[in-house]
């Protein structure tokens, strides 16, 4: 069990802790003690995690506000290549001085424990199917290299660059007759 005092995490809240209208800011930069995440994408242990948190003294509990930024792990879906995706997100809990059936958070000796909002805000943002680029091409079935154009035309497909010369030479002729050069079966 991690302690609140090594639980980075873990904010304390005593400046403003009953102080109904006093606020503080605090910037929290840390490494992050365990993975979150269990997909694809996840937050590798020891990734730079950056908070900034807004804490405001309300009459029932303290307002936390934070803005969290890291980075993200893990293998594009389809070439396998290693990305980092930067992950930004945001959330507002009200934490109660005293527990009450619709406030599931509250403040103990003095600290808020954001770490399950964090997770839940982080993990919510990772994608499912990680890309290194949204028109990565993956690898070529035969070889296994990651494509760097699209694989050339099977003999059913029409290659899209012929098409468009085909569409370039019809053009060059008149528009009075058709070009005779499609078969008519
Ligand atoms: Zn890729």
């Amino acid at each position: 069990m991690k302690t609140s005092s090594s639980n980075p995490f873990h904010i304390n809240v005593f400046d403003v802790s009953h102080r109904t209208g006093e606020d503080r800011e605090k910037h929290l930069e840390f490494p992050a003690p365990d993975r979150l995440g269990e997909g694809i994408a996840f937050i590798a242990e020891g990734t730079p995690i950056v908070m900034d948190v807004r804490l405001e003294g309300l009459h029932d509990g303290i307002l936390v506000s934070a803005e969290v930024s890291t980075v993200a792990s893990g293998e594009c879906v389809r070439c396998l290549d290693e990305v980092s995706l930067p992950i930004e997100v945001e959330f507002q809990e009200l934490f109660a001085y005293s527990p009450t059936e619709e406030l599931e958070f509250s403040v103990h000796d003095n600290h808020v424990d954001c770490e399950p909002l964090v997770r839940d805000a982080v993990v919510l943002e990772l994608p499912f199917q990680p890309l290194c680029n949204e028109d990565c091409l993956g690898l070529d079935p035969e070889t296994g290299e990651k494509l760097t154009e699209p694989r050339s035309a099977t003999s059913s497909d029409i290659d899209p660059r012929w098409a468009a010369l085909e569409a370039l030479a019809s053009d060059t002729t008149t528009t009075a007759t058709k070009p005779a050069a499609k078969k008519r079966t």
